[in-house]
């Protein structure tokens, strides 16, 4: 048998003002032909988990065709959306005759020109292959999930952790569906239950609180057999479109009818936890005195308004203000924040030099305003690291050019480009141990805790705008559908 896999995976923020270009994607992730088998082994992402499926297969040819993602961010510009699609289609489209394709999406994409990238996608995926080849996607959990997609699939695959630690089983699971609908072992049947509401990203986690009840009746039922897979989907929230919402898809063997019961019974189990998701938010000046205040360990400073794994530009400086205003400091502080003109300053200076820059508060005006920093050069790195801990082992990342500069007990990680932060990896490859500071800064709602929890003590939320603000009330709306939980208490199930 043939089977197809590719993909193109990005997370949208639409409260992002910093347009996602081809240069997003080049500088994270643009896979292409035999080049998707390179790399793999032992990193943890769905195209090691479905590798491991498709290639133990002797039977099973696997034709590797486009895998592409950038780092989350405003929506993609249409014409870079349209070349990698357009690459995609013409890659599957030549490998034809196809027994199967297998697709690592995302499932919040979206391009200027298309609010349901992901829809489009799968699509135009299935305009190419023809209605009667399998297409099995892995989507995030933050995935948008909508009827387009439902309908152009065969099944659908989530992540059922938060933070985000199953990549490779996500991979491996939609292999083995997809092989199975192939053999004709299985015929997928998904329901859709969409509900009208939205939830801040932190206490949407696997490991406790509300989505973790919800995720454990899913996998209760996929261990019964009672169904193939159950996705629990808290949509990325800061998508100002009209379709959005959290979601419920569940995939059974050829029975539709037991697909939307379930669907609606952990649609209404999600819908009754609503409440339970809200934020306790600190402001930064407490959040910082209470780190400082204890007499040893770590406090994780959870800055997730600035998250880029959430769309954010990952400039803000909010912490830092208020650092500064609290100097001197009782015990070391690690903060970082992307500006590559105080990168190129401070490399100009070399190390061992004192600069004075501005820093932050360039990329999202409308949240933040730059803050002058006087401080010693101490480190300068290509800023490439690779994740250690559970979420994503063994990728690469990449801040562009970055630099140590430090103020007493501050140590300022500046950056040219924003990077995911879910690793600790990002202070120690510039020398700085997170966990020998009592505070350190993190920009991430939930991820962050898989690696992070081997040595906090605590994490505080701090109260902060920003593009990925768990404070939803605060951002300016205006194309969702009302009512939408948690703007309107008349929104029902
Ligand atoms: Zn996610």
């Amino acid at each position: 048998m043939r089977i197809a896999i590719g993909g193109l995976s990005h997370e949208a923020n639409t409260f992002c003002p910093k347009p996602t270009t081809w240069n997003d994607f080049a500088s994270r992730s643009v896979v292409r032909g035999e080049a998707l088998f390179e790399g793999v082994a032992g990193t943890n992402t769905e195209r090691a988990g479905a590798l491991a499926v498709l290639t133990e297969r002797s039977d099973c040819e696997v034709i590797p065709t486009l895998l592409a993602s950038a780092l989350s961010g405003a929506p993609v510009q249409a014409d870079t959306f349209h070349a990698l699609l357009d690459e995609l289609l013409q890659r599957l489209s030549a490998a034809l005759p196809l027994d199967g394709v297998l697709l690592v999406l995302h499932g919040a994409m979206m391009s200027t020109d298309e609010e349901d990238a992901t829809g489009v996608i799968l699509r135009e995926v299935r305009r190419v292959v023809g209605p009667d080849v399998p297409i099995v996607g892995t989507l995030d959990l933050h995935a948008n999930v909508t009827a387009q997609m439902v309908a152009c699939a065969d099944a659908l695959i989530g992540y059922h952790t938060a933070p985000h630690v199953d990549m490779f089983e996500t991979g491996e699971a939609a292999a083995r569906i997809l092989l199975a609908t192939v053999d004709g072992r299985v015929r997928p049947r998904m329901a859709l239950r969409r509900l009208p509401m939205i939830v801040p990203s932190e206490n949407a986690r696997h490991t406790d609180g509300p989505l973790s009840e919800v995720i454990g009746m899913a996998r209760e039922l996929e261990e019964q057999g009672a169904i193939l897979h159950g996705g629990v989907y808290p949509v990325q929230p800061w998508l100002d479109i009209s379709d959005v919402g959290c979601s419920v898809v569940v995939v059974t063997d050829g029975d539709v009818g037991a697909a939307e019961r379930h669907a609606e019974r952990l649609g209404r189990a999600f819908w009754e936890r609503r409440a339970a998701f809200g934020v306790d938010l600190v402001p930064a000046d407490e959040a910082l005195r209470r780190a400082l205040e204890r007499p040893a360990g770590t406090v994780v400073l959870c800055d997730s308004a600035d998250s880029p794994t959430s769309g954010a530009t990952g400039d803000s400086n909010v912490i830092l203000r208020a650092a500064l205003a609290a100097e001197p400091l009782s015990g070391r502080v690690l903060l970082n924040a992307v500006d590559a003109p105080a990168v190129s300053r401070a490399v100009a200076a070399g190390v061992g030099a004192n600069v004075r820059v501005r820093v932050g508060g360039r990329l999202a005006p409308a949240f933040f305003e730059p803050v002058t920093f006087t401080g010693y050069v101490k480190t300068i790195s290509d800023g490439v690291f690779w994740f250690k801990g559970p979420g994503a082992r063994g990728t690469v990342q990449s801040m562009g050019r970055a630099v140590v500069l430090t103020r007493g007990e501050i140590h300022l990680v500046v950056m040219e480009r924003a990077v995911s932060q879910w690793d600790p990896e990002l202070y120690r490859s510039v020398g700085e141990e997170p966990s020998d500071a009592r505070a350190v800064q993190v920009k991430s709602p939930a991820a962050f805790r898989a690696a992070y929890g081997a040595f906090m003590d605590e994490a505080i939320i701090v109260a902060s705008p920003g593009p990925s603000t768990s404070d939803l009330m605060s951002l300016p709306w205006r194309r969702i559908r009302r009512p939408l939980y948690p703007f309107d208490a008349d929104a029902t199930f």
